[in-house]
């Protein structure tokens, strides 16, 4: 390849896949051993002491095992890690055992066991910090808050940009990296699962990793778990060992498919992006609908454009006639898919405050008049067409349930 700055777009379709012409191969082979033949013991073992220690496997030892190591896991790794311009990316089996690695990594390992998190957030990182199942105090705050939230024995500032399920924005460099800076050496961690690295690159802000669920628009096609943490290369040494150790590496087929994903990211995005664009006005002028919650709406600091690129493809919408409303909007679309997740191709509609946001404390829950969608790549008339239709039942239901007092 030509080693001027290429365009994300050649990235996402080139990365990680410099050696296969070499190979004799057009396609990017997948690798299912989940043990490797070994030199001679010496070599072997000095193998299994550089990768459990965070390191690559060396050349002359082989790879040992495959929960250490896994080629095809690590082209998808080095491919992440190109399109979030970080120098290293550590992927493992779910966005939650990601979490769980970076929380571990960071807090068991350094003394420091207390976590500032900014809310919103994704239900189960919330849980996750907020259960004290793996020894963290978390401090919950607003993005104004964290300067006065971070403490000595801090490891970590953990933030959503934009947030699920309100799709809030953080100032990333200013108001978090520039701020926890000043507070001394705290690594900051933005899950940029929404955003993508076609439209937000953490790292360029000031952020230390950038994590994903990969399960959502870096595979896009909803049929992979996976998370990754793209980072330098001290933080992958320090994310290694906690992946090999509790078993949470991703499996080579999970990583085929992301990194097949990772070819038609850019177009995707923004395909989606366009039809979310044009829902989300739409909506806007809906009379069932109260607020839409959509990045481009609202930017009164101006962070479209600035810190991402894009308002993205997921809108949220609070509903007038609250959980009836919401509930009968579920039920009734035809097109979208009332299911959890997001990021495929296909749309999505779903409940926060029953579903991914259930575990959060009542406080910071979602109201019962939220629903999240998740645009996909259909024809955007079409979906207009069936949200209409399924607010128009919402309506009915509102009417229903005020005729009856
Ligand atoms: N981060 C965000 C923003 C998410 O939406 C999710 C899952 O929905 C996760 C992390 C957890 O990822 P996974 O479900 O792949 O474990």
């Amino acid at each position: 390849m030509p080693d001027h700055l290429l365009h994300p777009d050649t990235v996402a379709v080139h990365s990680g896949r410099e050696d296969l012409a070499a190979l004799g191969a057009h396609a990017v082979p997948i690798d299912l051993s989940s043990t490797y033949p070994l030199p001679d013991i010496e070599h072997g073992g000095d193998a299994y002491e550089a990768m459990t220690g965070g390191g690559y496997p060396p050349a002359d030892g082989g790879m040992v095992y495959a929960r250490l190591w896994n080629p095809t896991v690590a082209r998808f790794e080095r491919a992440l890690a190109e399109l979030e311009h970080a120098p290293a990316a550590v992927a493992f089996s779910s966005g939650m055992a990601a979490m769980t690695a970076v929380l571990l990594a960071h807090t068991a390992t350094t003394g420091r066991a207390h976590v500032v998190a900014v809310r919103p957030l994704y239900g189960g990182t919330d849980h996750l910090l907020d259960s004290g199942l793996l020894g963290i105090e978390a401090t919950f705050c607003a993005e104004h808050e964290v300067a006065a939230s971070i403490r000595p024995d801090t490891a970590l500032v953990i933030l959503e940009s934009p947030g699920n399920p309100t799709l809030e924005l953080a100032d990333i460099a200013a108001d978090i990296a520039a701020v926890v800076a000043q507070a001394g050496e705290v690594p900051v961690l933005v899950d940029n699962t929404f955003a993508t690295p076609v439209l937000q690159n953490p790292l360029d802000l000031g952020a230390r990793m950038s994590l994903h669920s990969a399960t959502k628009y870096l595979g896009g096609h909803g049929d992979v778990v996976a998370g990754v943490v793209a980072c330098d290369e001290a933080t992958a040494e320090m994310l290694r060992p906690v992946r090999a150790i509790t078993g949470a590496i991703l499996h080579p087929l999970g990583a085929y498919l992301l990194h097949r994903g990772l070819a038609t990211l850019p177009t995707r995005v923004r395909a989606q992006q366009a039809n979310a664009e044009r829902i989300a006005a739409w909506l806007s002028t809906h009379p069932a609908v109260e607020k839409v919650h959509y990045p481009g709406i609202d930017d009164d600091r101006g962070l479209i454009g600035r810190q991402q690129r894009g308002a993205g493809a997921m809108v949220s919408i609070s509903l007038r006639g609250g959980f009836a409303a919401a509930s009968a909007v579920a039920s009734s679309v035809e097109v979208f898919t009332h299911a959890v997740s997001l990021g495929g191709v296909d749309s999505l509609i779903q409940h926060p405050a029953a579903l991914t946001h259930r575990p959060v404390a009542p406080e910071a829950r979602p109201s019962a008049g939220v629903l999240r969608l998740s645009i996909g790549l259909e024809d955007a008339d079409d979906l207009i067409a069936d949200l209409d239709a399924a607010l128009a039942a919402a309506t009915r239901v509102a009417e229903a349930e005020h005729a009856t007092f």
